[in-house]
């Protein structure tokens, strides 16, 4: 459950503004599809790697704020989200690396959002039609007398080896160059920075086809066999597949 106790009063280090945002006890984390490239959906969270935009027109970063205090209730304003629109001006006119970086993984996740649409409806119509193909094989024969008795007609059980198929992930030159600045900004990190950022850094690398430095970057990764995206990660960069890919928890 994500829990919300008054508010915390930030400054902007740029012009020194004050905001007031919910002060988060808890957060709660549940999504209900999980992308390989770091997208939730469904989820309580926002998706937005914390980049705002102060009144005095300079994008900031939520973690870069100054608290100054906590309070039950403020008249301050709230720090106004970045949209998808402002995204081309927030690159050009970053102050530092870490808001170009925020900036670009939006603009990362916006541009797969086209791919993730395609994904859905061809996994939906795959899986209807192995859907139907199962219930023409197993139709309801029962008589009357046994649903009388009330039989259960045969209920569907999705067939271990049905077809798994999904659209080829083909980025436009818009994506290609995007993802190739992003993995050079994540790639010029080092030591706890680049641990940190090693599995946003493979699947960038695994989405423009680049799967020897995907391995690499993969390498950097704690190992943690339990961990469902790394397992997923490192079987399509063996696989050379290079879409990205959705998974549920
Ligand atoms: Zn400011």
């Amino acid at each position: 459950m994500t829990m919300v106790r008054g508010v915390r009063i930030l400054a902007a280090s740029c012009c020194g503004a004050q905001y007031a945002l919910p002060n988060y006890m808890s957060m709660n984390f549940s999504a209900f599809e999980f992308w390989t490239d770091g997208w939730r959906d469904g989820s309580l969270m926002p998706n937005d790697e914390g980049l705002r935009r102060c009144q005095c027109g300079q994008f900031v970063l939520l973690k870069n704020l100054v608290e100054v205090s906590t309070a039950d209730d403020s008249t301050l304003p709230s720090l106004g989200h970045v949209s998808t629109e402002q995204l081309p001006e927030c690159i050009a006119s970053a102050a530092s690396d870490e808001v170009e970086l925020a900036a670009r993984i939006m603009v990362w996740h916006h541009l797969n959002h086209s791919y993730r649409e395609r994904y859905r409806q061809h996994r939906d119509a795959e899986e209807a039609a192995t859907k139907a193909k199962w219930l023409a094989a197993h139709p309801d024969n029962r008589s009357w007398w046994d649903k009388l008795r009330k039989r259960k007609p045969p209920s569907y059980i999705r067939p271990a080896n049905s077809p798994f198929t999904y659209p080829t992930f083909e980025p436009t030159p818009e994506q290609q160059q995007n993802m190739e600045r992003l993995s050079t900004i994540l790639a010029s990190r080092d030591g706890e920075s680049l641990r940190w950022n090693a599995i946003p850094l493979a699947e960038l690398y695994r989405e423009q086809g680049r799967y020897e430095e995907a391995q690499r970057a993969m390498d950097a990764v704690e190992k943690r066999e339990d961990d469902v995206t790394v397992r997923l990660i490192s079987r399509l960069i063996k696989e050379r597949d290079a879409a990205p890919m959705r998974y549920r928890m």
